[in-house]
């Protein structure tokens, strides 16, 4: 055992892509309170296919080691950090 703990949370949606935003959104809440998230590493699944992952953000590996945290079907080149989340 590594001795840590994944925390499995259902959370049913409609269809993908509004299983994708919940997902996303759920992750950047959860990251905001415990750096023990990894949100490049969430994923979603149909309920009688939970052995097909589809991942939720880009996660791609940025020069100076950061990942890319835009959704996985961004069209824009890859960001650090989601533009929305820089406007105040
Ligand atoms: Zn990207």
């Amino acid at each position: 055992m590594t001795g840590r703990w994944v925390i499995h949370l259902p959370v049913t949606a409609p269809d993908l892509l509004r299983a994708r935003i919940f997902a996303r959104t759920t992750a950047r809440v959860l990251a905001r309170l415990s750096a023990c998230v990894d949100p490049g590493e969430v994923t979603v699944s149909a309920e009688d296919e939970q052995g097909v992952h589809h991942r939720v953000f880009c996660d791609r590996l940025l020069p100076g080691g950061a990942r890319c945290a835009l959704p996985v079907d961004h069209t824009a080149p890859c960001s650090r950090r989601a533009p929305w989340l820089n406007r105040r």
